[in-house]
């Protein structure tokens, strides 16, 4: 039988919550980690990791049926035919647009860890520093060095390739040997270092993509089949490295099909005494209580959670008494760059092996070292150099023995990349609960307001032409931009609602993750971040939340907890 009581309770198998659960039964603490979803185990459920593409009904593409099940997924790549399936049912779980948000959700053991495009890069104290040097919102309570040995551990343990390039905007870490750059790209990285006063640099995209074994995993062979789960456990999951680690402790019990509707509140302790689970196949509902609470439910749901949650004390749930727990919601704005033609003499007698999961990143250099734009804060790019293939055929329409021939041979070389920008913490941008529309399971749905500003939109203009201007000054030919149009939420970056701070009265959150009006509640997922930086997000969800736990075992320890 399922025991009530457990020593913590992890909400959320994500990225987040799978850290949570090794960090924290490593430490020696009985966890219960429950997950909304169902279950997927490690190889087992992979089940198109080998499916070649004539095996799919439709080619791995998507049809009008499909269109009309996922309304919101149909609005970008992750409506295909391949890994619906990780992907949330928009119908069962529908959410309120006050403006258009694209929410791409993964809900099921391993979360988006399964789904995700692997870039993993520390932010820097550039980072850290950007909201008290300028006066926007408020100030981290964490520096770089706060984070730093954090880092190291998250690296060591998840397995990133990449190069140590000597950057004060982007910290070097504890990588494994790079996956190469290709000698197109080499050719671009080399042409852009004599350019922009070095500022522009060309880098190994820094990947969660294993180069060298680590235990119970093997190295990348360069499928750049993901997404569909890997039978190597060669990029970086809940499935393939923190679970196992949980498991082997033998203190931790998974629960999947368990929707954490609220966190049960003591208002005289003015602790959290456990939550409550609605079965998601059964529909009953129960309750497990613990010491402590991890919500790592992924930014928004987590919020969605707080905000359900001692509503008896605080109309606007758990952590609202600063009137901040719902609001200063960010994303990554993107979608826009540059590519064109690498037409180097003897470049096209030159190939490539595999299709690497990788390509090249060139980090923030906007606003840094003495540059002063009219908006504030920066954009990295990530990009690629390839030869096109056999597809470019459509467009030539041929026909006879020598167009087959020539559809044979790799095409031109093709580089471009695409801009990441950050968005600044709006307070107007949040989320709320829409008490008028329920789900599937008869709970009511998030309602979410979020719009960029006209500092993003100042900043995609140099998104876009930087681009062309760096490719261009590289040699590379026919050059052209584009802006494919952004709606928050596609960056699939989504930050705050429940930032950290210094202050009780401006923020949800202390400096370790704790929840002030609750201090045995952690919130260690992209809720908590203060500003956003241009970097993805989750190494650093994974470096936060493996400090936090370590911070309260130890507060358990002395008895604070
Ligand atoms: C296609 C794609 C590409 C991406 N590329 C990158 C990238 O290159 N680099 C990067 O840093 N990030 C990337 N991301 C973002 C990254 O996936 C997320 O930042 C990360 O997964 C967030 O981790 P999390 O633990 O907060 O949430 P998730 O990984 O989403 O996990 C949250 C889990 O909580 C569960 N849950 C939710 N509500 C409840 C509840 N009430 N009760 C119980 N369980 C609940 C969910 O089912 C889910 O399993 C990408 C995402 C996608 C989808
Ligand atoms: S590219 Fe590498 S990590 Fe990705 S599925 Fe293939 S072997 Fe696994």
């Amino acid at each position: 039988m399922q025991r009530e009581s457990y020593d913590a309770i992890v909400v959320g198998s994500g990225i987040s919550g799978g850290w949570a659960a090794k960090e924290l039964t490593e430490k020696g603490l009985e966890v219960l980690l429950l997950e909304r979803g169902k279950n997927v185990e490690h190889i087992k459920d992979y089940i198109n990791a080998t499916k070649p593409i004539w095996e799919y009904p439709h080619r791995g593409g998507r049809t009008y049926a499909m269109e009309e099940a996922h309304p919101v997924l149909k609005r970008d790549y992750p409506l295909n035919e391949k890994n619906l399936d990780w992907w949330v049912s928009d119908k069962d779980s529908p959410y309120t647009e006050i403006k258009r948000f694209d929410w791409f959700r993964g809900y099921q053991v391993g979360g988006r860890s399964l789904l995700w495009g692997r870039h993993s890069y520390r932010w820097s104290d550039f980072d850290f520093e950007a909201n008290a040097r300028e006066g926007i919102a408020i100030d981290w309570p964490i520096r770089y060095e706060d984070l730093a040995p954090w880092y190291d551990h998250v690296e060591r343990h998840a397995g990133i390739a990449g190069s140590r390039d000597g950057l004060a905007q982007l910290p070097d870490g504890e990588f494994q040997p790079p996956i190469p750059l290709n000698c197109g790209e080499e050719i671009v990285a080399e042409r852009m270092r004599g350019r922009f006063d070095g500022r522009r640099q060309m880098v190994h995209a820094r990947v969660a993509n294993l180069t060298q074994r680590l235990p119970g995993r093997s190295h990348c062979r360069y499928r750049n089949a993901c997404w569909l789960g890997c039978p190597f456990g060669a990029y970086f999951s809940t499935q393939s490295s923190t679970l196992p680690a949980a498991m082997a402790t033998g203190r931790l019990t998974l629960e999947p099909y368990s929707i954490v509707t609220e966190v049960l509140y003591d208002r005289d302790q003015k602790r959290a005494t456990g939550v409550r689970v609605l079965d998601a196949v059964t529909e009953r509902s129960t309750e497990y209580r613990a010491r402590i609470v991890f919500l790592c439910a992924s930014t928004l749901n987590t919020t969605w959670i707080l905000k359900r949650s001692a509503t008896d004390v605080w109309p606007g749930g758990l952590g609202s008494s600063s009137g901040e727990l719902g609001h200063n919601l960010m994303d990554h704005h993107f979608r826009l760059g540059a590519e064109g033609i690498l037409d180097e003499p003897g470049l096209d007698k030159k190939y490539y092996y595999g299709r690497r999961p990788a390509g090249f990143y060139i980090p923030r250099y906007r606003n840094l070292f003495g540059d002063k734009r009219d908006y504030l804060r920066g954009f990295g790019y990530q990009g690629g150099a390839s030869r096109l293939g056999w597809q470019r055929a459509v467009e030539e329409l041929g026909v006879g023995a020598a167009f087959k021939d020539k559809m044979a041979e790799p095409g031109e070389w093709r580089i471009g990349a695409t801009a990441f920008g950050e968005m600044l913490p709006y307070h107007g941008n949040r989320v709320f609960i829409d008490e008028t529309r329920t789900d599937k399971w008869g709970l009511p749905v998030l309602a979410i307001d979020c719009e960029m500003g006209e500092n993003e939109r100042l900043m995609r203009v140099d998104m876009m032409n930087d681009m062309a201007e760096t490719l261009e000054a590289a040699g590379v030919k026919k050059v052209r931009t584009y802006d494919r149009g952004y709606a928050p939420g596609m960056g699939i970056h989504e930050m705050g609602t429940a930032r950290m701070g210094h202050d009780p009265r401006t923020s949800v959150l202390n400096r370790w993750n704790q929840v002030w009006d609750a201090p045995n509640v952690f919130v260690t997922d992209g809720a908590s971040m203060t500003s956003a930086a241009c970097q993805n997000p989750s190494l650093t969800y994974m470096a936060l939340t493996a400090r936090a736990a370590n911070y309260a075992v130890g507060e358990l320890e002395r008895h604070n907890l």
